[in-house]
């Protein structure tokens, strides 16, 4: 599965905000986006290519000094030119959110091994502005974390904004005979694990 190009698709298909056809376009905007911002990189799509005439970015209720190239414009959908500015940040954004989660996903396995015994499994992490339908699965244990990659069906957040994190429980390791840390160097190691853990968790809170 190429993720860029699924995680564009899901978004398009899902928001409306721009033409299918333009999933190649934000497959690649994603993939070199170099980590940017959705708000700079869809500026800075908007700016790339010859721009709109004064008057028909006026015709759009755009400012004269708005960017919005040909191109660009061209992407956008009927329901997208109702803000035609935010169409593309919208989307790259709701796909950059799935691209979190399966860099979340494909973290797991060494965040296990880093934690060892203290792995309790994998949770979803909803924003306290989630829909209803995340915030009930809030905290809740994923029994395979790919089913959660995409947003459900039921889920009604515009940018699908919710994690996927390994949760990690002290005293699961606490209780091994073979810990290798003593009970006094507890505290500093758990420290020291869940800066780790932390750096491993993308995607959440931004
Ligand atoms: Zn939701």
């Amino acid at each position: 599965m190429d993720i860029y190009l699924s995680a564009a698709q899901e978004a398009i298909d899902r928001l409306g905000l721009l033409n299918s056809e333009s999933d190649e376009t934000i497959s690649k905007i994603l993939k070199n986006g170099h980590g940017l911002h959705p708000k700079k990189l869809s500026s800075d799509h908007r700016k790339s290519d010859p721009q709109l005439s004064k008057e028909e970015k006026r015709s759009l209720g755009l400012r004269s000094n708005a960017f919005m190239s040909q191109s660009a414009f061209a992407e956008i959908s009927q329901k997208g030119l109702i803000d035609a500015i935010k169409a593309h940040e919208t989307t790259l954004l709701r796909a950059s959110f799935t691209i979190f989660r399966w860099k979340s996903i494909q973290s797991i396995e060494e965040t296990k091994r880093i934690v060892g015994d203290c792995f309790a499994g994998v949770r979803f992490d909803a924003n306290p502005d989630a829909c209803s339908f995340c915030q009930n699965l809030d905290g809740t244990l994923l029994e395979n974390p790919l089913d959660a990659l995409f947003p459900d069906k039921s889920c009604t957040c515009i940018t699908a904004n919710y994690g996927i994190s390994v949760k990690v429980d002290w005293l699961l390791g606490g209780s091994q005979k073979d810990n290798q840390y003593s009970h006094d160097s507890r505290p500093m190691m758990r420290g020291i694990f869940q800066r780790i853990i932390d750096r491993l968790n993308f995607g959440r809170n931004s």
